[in-house]
């Protein structure tokens, strides 16, 4: 290896970076080895570049598998930025742009490809790969292949392809969400049986976690922003489009600068009101879980949800979008067991088949494990992904532990009365 292609002095020439975070090196250099991996780091860790510099220092180009159209786009403009020659192939393509990019593919004229996993599957795009040179796969969000997960690809099954027909081209799966079951399960699906498995900390230790009783939730919330919060960047959580609104509306009427969003607001208003969000300081996202996806913003203050999220994993994510600066930041939730009635209700209504259910309930009783947990709400959170972890000292368990009933001590009142 020349000096110029080793991993270090590549993230410095071409993403600007001076040193590896965490397990970073190691996994590109066992890339750039030609072995396989499996990477679990939270969110905004830096799973990109653990493929990204690998593939830029093997001859051929990256496939990139990928399940968002739109961060795909931005991810495609921030390479190219770097100088990086990328593309990507997905269903939202004029036929004219698929041809040209076949072709850049074919001729070699690519670093990296990003492929929706539903359009790598066609015989198309495998007849594709055929003609050129692969330097690696990368299937990023790979939780996307476990049923037991909260954000289940059916697509992502046939991944499993890729190992049979390139059994020598490296491949790294990606994710930032999976608990010691969800990670078997993405190993054995995309046949990663002989990967390296590369497990970061999960833990955020700048987070504070606090889940207070709900009762007028509306009131809570807002004494929970004036009183710690004041003037600072959040995300508020609500489970339907028109709580967001309501939300919003009532923390504007309080002086709170908050907008609301959600799927259902025409894209051009989305956009904007994202934009606003990510530019400007002390804005509150009142939103449903469609924002917050690949949102890239350090400095969010505190995450507040007014409604139980679905799963834990849920929870971790999002919460996850605060303090990413490494600041001191608060995850709020308020929690009644009207949400756990509204839930399972929502879930026995559901369309979905017997497993859905049954798989919905078991998440719903995760979450559940930790709004009523008498443990530190961190310990609990990190067990749930396989983790070990000493009581914090800063969630609201370790800063005022529960009430738990003395009978010595009420036995001892009785009897001298
Ligand atoms: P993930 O996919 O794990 O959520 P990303 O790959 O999107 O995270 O990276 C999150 C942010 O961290 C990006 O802005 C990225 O440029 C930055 N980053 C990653 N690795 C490093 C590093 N070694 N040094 C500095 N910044 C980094
Ligand atoms: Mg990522
Ligand atoms: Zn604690």
């Amino acid at each position: 290896m020349s000096d110029s292609t080793t991993p270090l002095s590549v993230l410095k020439r071409v993403f600007g970076y001076d040193s590896f975070r965490g397990e970073q090196q190691a996994i590109v250099e066992h890339l750039v080895a030609g072995h396989d991996a499996l990477v679990l780091m939270p969110t905004g860790a830096g799973k990109s570049l653990c493929y990204q510099v690998p593939a830029l220092i093997r001859p051929g180009t990256a496939i990139v598998v990928s399940p968002l159209i739109a961060l795909m786009q931005d991810q495609v403009d921030a390479l190219r930025e770097l100088g990086a020659r990328a593309a990507f192939l997905n269903s939202s393509q004029e036929w004219e742009t698929i041809r040209e990019v076949e072709n850049a593919f074919a001729r070699g004229e690519l670093d990296f490809l990003y492929v929706a996993p539903e359009r790598l599957l066609t015989d198309r795009c495998m007849r594709l790969l055929e003609r050129g040179r692969i330097a690696l796969f990368a299937i990023d969000e790979a939780h996307c292949v476990s049923q037991w997960g909260h954000d289940f690809r059916p697509e992502y099954l046939g991944l499993s392809r890729l190992q049979e027909q390139w059994p020598d081209v490296p491949r790294i799966a990606l994710t930032a969400t999976a608990t010691p079951q969800t990670r078997d399960e993405i190993a054995q699906r995309l046949g990663l049986t002989q990967a390296r498995h590369f497990v970061a900390g999960f833990d955020r230790p700048n987070i504070r976690y606090v889940i207070v009783e709900k009762n007028d939730v509306r009131r809570q919330l807002l004494g929970f922003i004036r009183e710690e919060h004041a003037g600072d960047s959040g995300i508020v959580y609500c489970l339907s489009r028109n709580k967001t609104e309501d939300t919003a509306e009532f923390l504007c009427r309080e002086g709170i600068d908050a907008m609301a969003y959600h799927a259902g607001l025409q894209a051009e208003l989305r956009a904007q009101r994202q934009a606003r969000f990510l530019r400007e300081d002390g804005v509150v996202m009142v939103a449903t879980i469609a924002f917050g996806m690949g949102i890239n913003k350090p400095d969010v203050r505190f995450v507040a949800h007014i409604d139980l999220p679905k799963s834990v994993e849920g929870y971790y994510q999002e919460t996850g979008r605060a303090g990413r600066d490494g600041l001191p930041a608060t995850a709020w939730m308020a929690y009644g067991l009207q949400d756990v009635v509204q839930q399972r209700k929502m879930i026995d209504d559901s369309t979905g088949d017997e497993f859905f259910k049954r798989r919905s309930g078991a998440q719903l009783d995760g979450m559940l494990a930790l709004c009523e947990t008498v443990q530190c709400r961190r310990t609990r959170l990190l067990a749930y992904f396989g983790q070990q972890s000493e009581p914090c000292g800063n969630c609201d368990v370790c800063l005022t532990p529960p009430q738990t009933w003395d009978g010595t001590v009420a036995a001892q009142k009785i009897l001298s009365a």
